[in-house]
């Protein structure tokens, strides 16, 4: 039996893979309820995502997944023709240029006009594309990475809010080899993060996004694809709730603890986050413990705020703030706006973020707290003052994985330490892509791995 420990949609992309090719697994899963952060609900019709709200389109892995549990029919994309995010400035909202990749400028006209950036900023843009100088070999942040390029104005307003949105962390922290590694190969190519960004993509090939849509996700929100996920394995496997307590080597492979029971495996897929892995590793090795325990995590609220007949109709996909603008919100989501079936005419939902250290203060007050804080910047940076007719708070605690500086060295010898533990395998957001593509590929990997290593039983 290979024993998969963690609920979330690494494990349960481990459990799909072995379900599919007849091998006895055990899926553990703490909570009550599986999915791990992908989490729906619904309020009239309403479709209300409390973590996950759809994945990158540019990845298959989502795709594949849902084509083989033949969910191709629920499959949505972004309504990008409606694809304006605002940014928050100095008390306005301002449009993201059109042409942007992540902070690269690939359009002229969109980021000259963009009253976002100032000119000095803007001519600084224009100069980059001259730049011959492959960056430095050595490793360094976004945000050093960023202001090599584009300037500070660049940091604080771009890349900032964009990847606080994924990340909610620090860009001064995160490794930019280890967050934007395509970038930093465009660098070192061309010199220019411009011209790199222009000439891959005249070479890009296709998408797996039948509509190139840039998001994609299912009608009726993700909690679709745990369901069918969940409702498949139990058919052919065991799925058991309840927290394994311990690890212990056995003649077998591996004995689990679970609510002061053990059983055995022959292997095992750890699919939690790394600080989960290190609590049950340490007792087998101290170093690979410390070096799981040192990758961060940061925590993140999410609200949903469902209005009726707004007197006017929001615009666009949504907003992003700036930390430096000192909100407790980040970035604001109008759901109606960004996926169709996700709310019936005459609602909208605004879906709030507020992660990083904004998150950390907010995390352990009540929601009525939370509530008051956010409406007070939905005001602002709204107009709307009426209270919801709806809300949904969701808080996730050290939930994100953060690559910070350091990660991509910390994630080899990881690697390395945990080879000759034998037959125990990582899976997760820890490690090589924190967005639900990268989570299927690990849970997938990890049981390749698993089952080709596993003894043959009869
Ligand atoms: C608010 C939020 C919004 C996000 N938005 C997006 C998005 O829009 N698009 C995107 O692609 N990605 C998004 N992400 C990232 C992505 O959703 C996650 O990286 C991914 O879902 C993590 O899946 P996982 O299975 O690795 O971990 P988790 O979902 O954390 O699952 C791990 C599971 O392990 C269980 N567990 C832990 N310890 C034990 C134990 N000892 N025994 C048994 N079970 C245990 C936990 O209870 C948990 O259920 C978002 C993340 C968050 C938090």
């Amino acid at each position: 039996m290979i024993a998969i420990i963690g609920g979330g949609i690494s494990g349960l992309s481990a459990a799909w893979h072995l379900a599919q090719t007849g091998k006895p697994f055990t899926l553990f899963e703490k909570q009550p309820r599986w999915g791990g952060v992908i989490e729906t609900a619904y309020w009239e019709d309403c479709v209300l995502e409390a973590g996950p709200d759809s994945f990158l389109a540019a990845k298959p892995e989502a795709f594949e997944l849902i084509r083989e549990l033949g969910l191709q029919a629920e499959l949505i994309a972004s309504n990008d023709h409606q694809r304006v995010t605002f940014v928050w400035k100095n008390g306005r909202m301002r449009p993201l240029p059109d042409g942007l990749v992540m902070m690269a400028p690939t359009r002229i006209l969109p980021v000259a006009l963009s009253p976002l950036l100032s000119w000095r900023t803007k001519v600084r843009m224009g100069l980059e594309l001259f730049s011959a100088r492959p960056g430095p070999k050595s490793e360094r942040s976004v945000a050093d990475f960023v202001r090599e390029h584009y300037g500070q104005e660049t940091v604080d307003y771009l890349a900032e809010p964009l990847l606080s949105g994924v990340y909610g962390g620090d860009v001064e922290s995160l490794s930019v080899n280890a967050v934007l590694p395509r970038f930093v190969e465009l660098e070192a190519k061309y010199g220019s993060l411009t011209r790199g960004v222009l000439q891959s993509r005249k070479s890009q090939p296709a998408g797996p996004s039948p509509s190139k849509a840039l998001f994609a996700t299912l009608k009726g929100g993700l909690g679709q694809l745990v369901e069918a996920l969940h409702s498949r394995l139990v058919a052919c496997g065991k799925l058991v709730c309840g927290e394994v307590e311990a690890l212990e080597r056995s003649a077998q492979g591996w004995r689990l603890r679970l609510t002061g029971d053990w059983m055995e495996a022959d292997s095992v897929v750890l699919a939690v986050p790394a600080y989960q892995a290190a609590k049950l590793l340490a007792p087998h090795d101290a170093r690979l413990a410390s070096l799981l325990n040192s990758i961060e995590y940061s925590s993140s609220i999410t609200m949903a705020l469902v209005y009726r007949n707004l007197p006017r109709r929001p615009t666009g996909f949504g907003f992003l703030v700036p930390r430096k603008e000192r909100r407790h919100l980040m970035a604001g989501t109008w759901v109606q706006n960004k996926f169709p079936h996700r709310a019936p005419g005459g609602y909208a939902i605004l879906r709030c973020f507020i992660g990083g250290a904004g998150s950390e203060a907010l995390l352990s007050q009540s929601d009525e707290a939370i509530l008051r804080a956010a409406l007070s910047d939905v005001q602002l940076l709204t107009g709307i003052s009426r209270a919801p007719d709806h809300h949904r708070i969701s808080r996730w605690s050290r939930s994100m994985a953060q690559y910070t500086l350091g990660h991509q060295a910390r994630v080899r010898e990881i690697e390395e330490r945990i080879k000759p533990l034998g037959r125990l395998f990582l899976a997760g957001n820890a490690y090589s892509g924190i967005g639900i593509p990268d989570c299927i590929r690990t849970g997938r990997l990890a049981a390749e791995k698993a089952l080709a290593l596993s003894p043959h039983r009869p």
